[in-house]
């Protein structure tokens, strides 16, 4: 029996995972520009309350987490419904530390990059 892995021991990848992230975008209904009270309160805008700003919360969005790590453990577990390869990587821990797929792992930063954004696409920004 044979088995080959797409990366090796040394080998510089980079690694992608889902976090969850936010980020405030001007509010979409007035555009950042909320009408105003003297005191400071917005009855118009009900989308930010007169804060100008909305919270998106984008769940799980995929995301280079590791920028070039060498591999530095290689795990092969070979079964009847096929085989699966993960690595253990510097900066991540080796022997204790993560355990990566190797559907998660690439060889450059552009492919790690470019694998975020397929995968993202589809995930929407949600409203808090
Ligand atoms: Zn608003």
């Amino acid at each position: 029996m044979k088995i080959e892995t797409h990366y090796s021991l040394e080998d510089e990848v980079y690694v992608i995972s889902r976090r969850s992230e936010s980020k405030t975008v001007a509010c979409p209904t007035c555009d950042g520009n909320p009408p105003k009270f003297a005191d400071g309160s917005s009855p118009w805008c009900r989308v930010c309350h007169g804060d100008g700003h909305v919270r998106w919360a984008g769940r799980n969005e995929w995301q280079v987490i590791v920028h070039g790590g060498a591999v530095g453990q290689v795990k092969v577990e070979a079964g009847r419904d096929g085989t699966k390869v993960q690595y253990m990587l510097d900066p991540t821990g080796i022997g204790t530390g993560t355990n990566w797929n190797e559907k998660d792992v690439y060889g450059s930063p552009q492919e790690a990059k470019a694998a975020c954004g397929q995968r993202n696409m589809g995930i929407k920004w949600e409203k808090y």
